[in-house]
């Protein structure tokens, strides 16, 4: 495998048709192609998807789209964070392309009428509070898929559920790709990073520290038990009012399924909770 060196600009592609020449060119040209979708607003956590697929590739395009068809009604589409030219310069000398199509590009008819169904754990968890989230998540990603027809495709696993089920759905359906799972980048203090966390004030980044400490005592409960750790975070919600918990689970890293009180082996907890009117969510391996 012959490693380039990007250059400082990543090419900008903003065509489906532009995006398919240059992956044809890169295959003619017998390079491994490895995608990362992206909705923009990059940070640290981001970069380590691109940093691993220059370990795993030779041409890293990073996809930036902020997909409508994610959002509910009341969700944050229209005021996510967009900022293309510092999302370009941070991807200077490690990504080789960038693909950011506009939406009509992606969606010329307005909508999709056929859609990805992500099945019965798009349900649990985030799909609780986001219904149809999953599928407008598995449709856009096919969609790219198909685009740029990598070999591998990336995904942190910051958004676990969003992982699971992309990878559920690339053994169901057949698709000719591998999947990497990117463990989570932190801030030095614990905090997940996420584009949403520059919705904060200086108050609320405190208190979105709620979320990593209570999967930290969690961590540190588990030699007593699923119940134990379960009850230690949930003592750590109810220390920080402020910050309102949506849901703690403990699932099967293997089906996503809530594990039961006696269960023993790998384990994942998921915590979602809102800070202010920011949501956010984060999650770390148990073992029992
Ligand atoms: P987003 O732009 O929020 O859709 O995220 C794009 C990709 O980056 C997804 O696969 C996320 O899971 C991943 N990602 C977001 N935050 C982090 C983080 N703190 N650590 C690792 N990956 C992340």
């Amino acid at each position: 495998m012959t490693h380039n060196t990007p250059t400082a600009q990543p090419a900008v592609l903003d065509t489906i048709a532009a995006t398919r020449r240059y992956v044809r060119e890169a295959r003619a040209a017998s390079r491994r192609v490895a995608l990362v979708p992206t909705m923009g607003a990059l940070h640290e956590g981001h970069l380590s998807l691109v940093t691993r697929g220059r370990e795993l590739a030779d041409v890293v395009i990073v996809s930036i789209f902020v997909n409508p068809l994610q959002f509910g009604p009341n969700e944050d589409f229209d005021r996510y964070p967009r900022t293309f030219d510092a999302d370009l310069a941070a991807l200077g000398g490690r990504a080789d392309a960038v693909f950011a199509p506009s939406v009509a590009e992606m969606y010329p008819s307005g909508a999709s009428q056929t859609t990805v169904h992500a099945g019965a754990v798009a349900g649990l968890f985030e799909g609780t509070s986001r219904p149809g989230h999953f599928d407008g998540m598995l449709t856009v990603v096919s969609k790219l898929f198909n685009v740029v027809q990598p070999d591998i495709a990336l995904f942190g696993q910051k958004d676990a559920q969003q992982v699971f089920l992309v990878k559920q759905m690339v053994a169901d359906l057949d698709l000719p790709l591998a999947i990497e799972a990117v463990p989570i980048v932190r801030e030095s203090d614990g905090l997940a990073l996420s584009s949403r966390n520059r919705y904060l004030s200086t108050t609320e980044r405190e208190l979105a520290l709620g979320l990593s400490s209570a999967l930290r005592v969690a961590g540190e409960a588990s030699a007593s038990g699923i119940a134990a750790a379960r009850r230690a975070a949930l003592a750590a919600f109810d220390q920080r009012p402020d910050v309102r918990l949506d849901y703690l689970d403990i699932v099967d890293p293997a089906t996503f399924l809530p594990l039961g009180d006696d269960a023993t082996g790998d384990a994942l907890m998921l915590v979602a909770a809102r800070v202010g009117a920011t949501r956010l969510i984060d999650n770390a391996p148990l073992h029992f």
